[in-house]
């Protein structure tokens, strides 16, 4: 991890305080309020109570001084609304203006719970429940460090912007994405975006590796299967490129801080392979006398469909794996002569960073070393998450993941937070709106 030394402090100290002091109230209301948001299960999929969610935040955001809107996102059925909320508390000016943006949406809780994954227990000085840590626990931070700032009295020149926002766990085409587009966050409206996905409150993300996801389909010809060199098998070829893509990842290591260490390679992960007979439901308990219904028939499989998921690094680039991947497809169909393969692209997104010396990083380090007195960590991820819309549809450079929790605690049974990471992010942020609107 990389350290961050934080100039001297800019914010007099006086107020600093003042704001420290107001925030580590919030901070305890933050906790309660993050309890009641678990207590709406916003479960995706298939994308449930996402309008309850929705309002239970704006209600909370218009107390707070913020004129609220509610934008609905497109894939909308009548009974699941993808119903996104968007806050504005502006200042004297428009500009500068942080925007702070959380998901509403939750993974499925899963088994091995031994508490109400919908609960929002509090107990023991942790936070339990189903989005405790990813990432309710970081919308009621950030909506209660704007309140400690309200509290404090201060006259912010710039304006604060709080949105919640839905289907991050599928994609965020319905949330972020589509706020982006729309033109409501981009850059000719906001500088500065922080996601409070649980990074440890010390801990500032700034970017992610990159990914591609293709799918890869071989051919072959078909024969019979007790003398397959007559043949061609698109299963063999599969496998051969399945290897072929792992031996070609090489062993580059990026400069970029990922955790965990294990990210910072170039890796490949094969989703999924299907090919020849489909054996789905094949009776086998009487195959072995001689009686079994349904073997499948003796055939040289002539198709195979690999799903590889490519994450690649800031210091690769999209066309150095694409030519990767097709180096591999070559030199196999050179091999096997009859083989042809189609590349078919299902996602890519660059990998992301922002600059460690830009006013919003800058600015967090400078509020987690007045908050807990230790140096800030910068991180990088080594899977995307809603930064990639802000960046490559909203055109916003200044965006970083900074929030409550634990990664480790994302989609895990008995999810939880410690309350006192949620006090100190809410602290961070409400020193950093002070710092970069005021
Ligand atoms: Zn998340």
């Amino acid at each position: 991890m990389t350290s961050v030394q934080s100039g001297s402090a800019r914010m007099a100290s006086g107020l600093a305080d003042r704001v420290l002091s107001e925030a580590a109230v919030c901070g305890e209301e933050a906790a309660h309020f993050a309890s009641e948001l678990i207590r709406v299960p916003s479960v995706n999929p298939p994308g449930d109570a996402y309008r309850e969610c929705a309002e239970l935040l704006g209600v909370r955001l218009e107390a707070g001084g913020f004129e609220t809107e509610y934008i609905r996102g497109p894939g909308s059925d009548p009974k699941r609304p993808k119903i996104n909320v968007l806050g504005l508390r502006r200042g004297q000016r428009a500009r500068p203006a942080l925007h702070l943006n959380g998901h509403t949406d939750v993974v499925p809780p899963g088994a091995g719970w031994t508490v109400d994954p919908f609960g929002g227990e509090i107990r023991d000085g942790w936070l339990y429940g189903r989005g405790a840590a990813d990432m309710k626990a970081g919308i009621a931070a950030a909506v209660f460090a704007a309140e400690a700032v309200r509290r404090s009295g201060v006259n912010l020149r710039g304006t604060i912007e709080i949105s919640g926002t839905v289907d991050e766990e599928s994609g965020g085409l319905a949330g972020v994405a589509h706020l982006a587009a729309t033109g409501r966050v981009t850059s000719r409206t906001t500088d500065y975006v922080i996601i409070p996905e649980p990074f440890s409150p010390d801990r500032i993300c700034i970017g992610h590796r990159g990914v591609l996801w293709f799918r890869i389909v071989a051919r072959g010809r078909i024969a019979h299967g007790s003398m397959p060199f007559l043949g061609t098998s698109a299963i063999d070829a599969a496998a051969d490129v399945a290897l072929g893509l792992q031996d070609a990842i090489g062993d580059l290591v990026t400069e970029l801080p990922v955790v965990p260490e294990g990210a910072r390679r170039p890796t490949i992960n094969m989703n999924s392979i299907s090919g020849g007979q489909v054996i789905e439901g094949l009776d086998t308990s009487a195959a072995l006398d001689g009686h079994g219904q349904g073997l499948p028939s003796p055939c040289v499989a002539d198709q195979c469909e690999l799903v590889v998921d490519r994450r690649y690094l800031l210091e690769e680039g999209p066309d150095a794996v694409r030519a990767e991947v097709r180096g591999v497809l070559d030199a196999v169909e050179a091999r096997r002569p009859g083989i042809q393969f189609e590349v078919e692209e299902l996602l890519s997104v660059p990998p992301t960073h922002t600059p460690n010396d830009c006013a919003l990083v800058e600015s967090l380090a400078r509020a987690i070393e007045t908050t807990t007195g230790a140096a800030a960590d910068l991180v990088a991820s080594p899977g995307t998450y809603d930064h990639k819309h802000f960046q490559r549809i909203g055109g916003i450079g200044q965006c970083v993941a900074y929030g409550p929790g634990e990664l480790e605690q994302a989609h895990q049974p008995d999810e939880r937070c410690l309350l006192s990471d949620i006090t100190q992010a809410t602290q961070v942020m409400a020193l950093t709106i002070v710092d970069l609107l005021s």
